[in-house]
């Protein structure tokens, strides 16, 4: 479909969380559909997520299948009804299959593969004191949108300060981030790889290099800790999250968000096939140890640890997540500018509706965690943030002019 000039609602990025809004605000005015564009360098829904699920070789979700984007918090479980092998135990994980497949039904139910545009957005200017805002694209198109959402997901990707002081040159694929490595493509036999980080993520890639003939070094900050879920259940009922809403300084609210997240965890059956590697021989752990320098010397790399240890392997995973901050994120520089507003640490201070104050810009993912909380960029906090957005979409007394 062509791209109009104008829009009621533009949707930037199409993953789990814009799938999630769409299907929220669909279900409740159904003829919004043909006011919406989603805009994505893919062109495609959930494409970012299959990938990464894709090349990480990711068999099931972390969470339950209550957390999905359709409204009705049961629908992958009756969707899952002749496909029960494909929840996994014991929390009923989905299979990713499963997810991709019933998230489908979802584009095809509201029709919305027809709404999204392969679209990079370079640039969100306000217009006319925020009541609209203009949507720069890569190759210098433009639309202009009544409200914009942002629902682009994780953020930069966190590189170690030891990463950018490496100062001989080595080839590009011998340190990459996980965001970069595709088990499917890699034959690893008889190499160590080095893989630094303690959540799931460093797991998921020690388990896919073992399957291709490495051995693995895995360097954790601090002891692995062991949680079926990143952030405590307890933070989708009410208790503690009562105690967050209550709670009005947005610096104290920061706070709240660490001790609750507590940086990576692994899942107790992923830490359960890591300890049996470990005792094949085919893992090492190296906890409560951290990099301070690397070098490339010939064809392999030498890596320095605080506690003075030496460790020589040929490549190098950074398993060390995103980085999420408002104030480098290049499409709100100019809203920034024009409105500026709160910042704690790299988070923007955003109205009830996570929208940006003064302006019809709303936010959702981890931009939105000092409204959300510590759930904020997980299917969970998808659906919070969604039942705060629809509102403002479709309310007339909160629609902003
Ligand atoms: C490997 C992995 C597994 C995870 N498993 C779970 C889980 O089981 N349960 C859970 O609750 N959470 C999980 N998460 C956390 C979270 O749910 C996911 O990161 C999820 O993908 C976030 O959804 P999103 O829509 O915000 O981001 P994304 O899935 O990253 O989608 C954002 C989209 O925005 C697009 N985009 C980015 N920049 C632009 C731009 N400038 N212009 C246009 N489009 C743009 C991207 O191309 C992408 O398609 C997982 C995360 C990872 C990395």
């Amino acid at each position: 479909m062509h791209l109009p000039t104008q829009t009621d609602i533009a949707i930037i990025g199409a993953g789990p969380h814009a799938l999630t809004l769409a299907a929220h605000l669909l279900r409740k005015r159904s003829q919004m559909q043909e006011k919406m564009v989603v805009l994505d360098p893919s062109g495609f829904w959930m494409h970012q997520w299959q990938r990464l699920f894709s090349m990480l070789e990711i068999s099931h979700l972390r969470s339950p299948a209550a957390h999905q984007p359709d409204p009705n918090p049961q629908a992958l479980h009756q969707f899952a009804k002749y496909r029960a092998s494909e929840l996994f135990s014991p929390h009923d994980l989905p299979g990713a299959k499963l997810f991709q497949d019933f998230c489908q039904t979802l584009v095809c139910r509201w029709q919305l593969q027809q709404r999204v545009h392969r679209a990079l957005v370079r640039q969100i200017t306000p217009l006319k004191r925020g009541s609209c805002l203009r949507i720069g694209l890569s190759g210098g198109k433009s639309i202009t949108a009544q409200r914009v959402v942002l629902a682009m997901g994780g953020g930069m990707l966190n590189f170690p300060t030891w990463v950018n002081k490496i100062t001989t040159p080595y080839p590009k694929y011998k340190l990459c981030h996980s965001n970069e490595v595709d088990l499917r493509q890699l034959r690893l036999q008889g190499e160590r790889v080095l893989i630094v980080g303690g959540g799931l993520t460093s797991g998921h890639l020690a388990v896919g290099a073992v399957a291709r003939g490495a051995q693995v070094l895995l360097l954790s900050r601090r002891r692995l800790m062991e949680k079926w879920f990143d952030t405590d259940p307890n933070w989708l009922n009410s208790s503690h999250s009562q105690k967050f809403v209550a709670e009005r300084d947005w610096e104290a609210r920061w706070e709240m968000i660490q001790q609750a997240r507590n940086g990576g965890s692994v899942t107790p059956d992923m830490m359960a096939h890591l300890r049996q590697l470990e005792q094949a021989g085919q893992v090492a752990l190296h906890q409560r140890c951290q990099v301070v320098k690397a070098e490339w010397r010939g064809d392999r790399w030498q890596v320095r640890c605080q506690d003075g240890a030496i460790l020589e392997c040929d490549r190098i995973w950074l398993a060390t997540g995103t980085k999420l901050d408002a104030t480098q994120n290049p499409l709100l520089a100019d809203v920034l500018e024009e409105f500026p507003t709160g910042i704690v640490n790299g988070l923007p201070v955003l109205d009830d509706h996570l929208r940006w104050q003064g302006c019809n810009l709303f936010l959702m993912g981890g931009l939105a965690a000092l409204q959300i909380g510590p759930t904020a960029c997980n299917l969970a906090g998808a659906r919070m943030a969604s039942d705060r957005i629809v509102n403002a979409l479709t309310k007339p007394s909160l629609v902003r002019s």
